[in-house]
């Protein structure tokens, strides 16, 4: 039942593996501030602390579950609140035990711990489970890697990019890891059908990455790898999802809410693949374009602004057109007669092309490569950060840039990404 305290907040009390599902209207709505009166509860596995008092701002959806039973208080006005008593919590729980089971029998034999994907259509909860089982995992002492291959909504802040890194520590109960310095790549585009063939390369050099990691700590070896993956699972979106499986030598896959899905990694994956069907949340919030927008561009936003909790102060500064070297990778598709003989349109979907500067550039991110000379390597190796091009300028021939750091910019090549910042500051 629920009763109303004071005339701004309202309690809920929850009983043992209820959850309180919240949604925080998006724009300019206020922030609704959220409190564990009493017992204990968490947010996609994350312990909250009795007492202490959690904003959450416009956009956010979650759910605020108790294996034991609870009382919250919630001020403000969410757009949607209501007290869940179906969850699939405790399957998570027991997948949470058998991926445990699985690190403990690699410490016996000091063989890698689990590589576990999650896949799933869009809108199933596969971020969310792949932080459930993150949580959990480093509330076990663990230090898993996180490997976000969601190149739409990355969960390193970064649409265009994929990225890893080592989590030690619970997400906050707004869901970020603290990240130190993420392993993030380029990939230009927030579509992942833009250019298979280049995540697949991507893929590759990731894998790579993420073994050596796993292959520096006895800790990290040892509680192995969770995987996010993209909701497109048809066509080449499939393919580039199977790519990942063999590429990252997967041991577990769990499938969100899809039969099909289920069906075709069964039938395709290698045998010693295991692969498990898991049903999805009914609080699952399905996004629209629009959401899905939103969403992208506050994550943009926080990684120049920070957010309410902390908040950066980027810098604005001019750079001349001749300093910057800026490069996209794929060519053009021609038709096979015009290519250069000896060479195919596989070979132009991977080339560094130059970008001369121009009004184009216009609310561009570009990522800062680690690359400083422009090479074969220089598709496969990590970024250093973003800027963001906020004026072109064609008769002084410069462009105003917006960079978390001041300027100089690092001497290293730049790479173009049909990623643009719509910035409401
Ligand atoms: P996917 O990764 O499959 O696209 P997400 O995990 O990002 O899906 O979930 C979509 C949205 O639904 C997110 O905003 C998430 O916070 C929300 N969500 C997930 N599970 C629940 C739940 N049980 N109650 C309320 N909101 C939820």
């Amino acid at each position: 039942g629920t009763k109303t305290p004071s005339s701004d907040s309202k309690e809920y009390r929850l009983k043992p593996e209820e959850e309180l599902r919240l949604e925080v209207a998006e724009g300019k709505s206020d922030s609704v501030k959220l409190e564990l009166a009493q017992g204990m509860a968490e947010i996609f596995g994350t312990e909250l602390v009795c007492g202490n008092s959690y904003s959450f701002g416009p956009g956010s959806k979650l759910a605020v579950f108790t294996w034991h039973g609870c009382t919250l208080s919630i001020k403000g006005t969410p757009e949607m609140a209501y007290v869940a008593r179906d969850t699939p919590m405790i399957i998570y729980l027991n997948t949470h035990a058998g991926v445990e089971t699985l690190r403990k029998r690699a410490e016996k034999a000091e063989k890698r711990g689990p590589v576990v994907m999650l896949a799933g259509p869009v809108d199933v909860g596969k971020s969310t489970v792949t932080r459930i089982l993150l949580n959990y995992a480093t509330r076990m002492g663990r230090s898993p890697l996180y490997v976000d291959l969601d190149v739409g909504q990355s969960g390193f802040g970064i649409p265009g990019t994929i990225g890893a890194s080592l989590v030690e520590q619970p997400a906050s109960p707004d869901g970020e890891f603290a990240n130190k310095a993420p392993l993030l790549y380029h990939y230009g585009s927030s579509n992942m059908g833009a250019n298979p063939k280049f995540f697949k390369e991507l893929c590759r050099v990731m894998a790579d990455a993420v073994q050596k990691r796993l292959d520096a700590s006895k800790k990290v070896k040892y509680s192995g790898a969770l995987i996010n993956t993209a909701g497109w699972v048809k066509d080449e979106g499939y393919s580039c999802l199977l790519f990942a499986v063999t590429t990252f030598n997967v041991d577990l896959i769990i499938v969100l809410d899809q039969e099909r899905l289920y069906n075709e990694l069964v039938r395709d994956v290698p045998p010693s693949v295991h692969v498990v069907y898991q049903p999805k949340s009914a609080g699952v919030v399905e996004r629209s374009k629009r959401t899905r927008f939103a969403s992208r561009m506050s994550r943009l936003r926080n990684y120049f602004y920070g957010n309410f909790e902390s908040t950066y102060f980027p810098h604005t500064f001019d750079v001349k057109f001749s300093d910057l070297r800026i490069f996209k990778i794929g060519a053009p598709v021609v038709p096979k007669s015009c290519l250069p003989i000896g060479m195919t349109n596989e070979d132009a979907e991977m080339k560094l092309v130059q970008v001369a500067p121009s009004k184009e550039l216009l609310n561009h991110m570009l990522s800062l490569s680690h690359a400083t000379v422009d090479d074969e390597k220089t598709i496969s190796t990590n970024i250093r950060g973003f800027i963001y091009v906020t004026n072109v300028d064609v008769e002084r021939q410069t462009v105003t840039i917006l960079s978390p750091q001041p300027r100089p910019l690092p001497d290293g090549v730049l790479l173009w990404s049909d990623v643009r910042f719509i910035d409401a500051n």
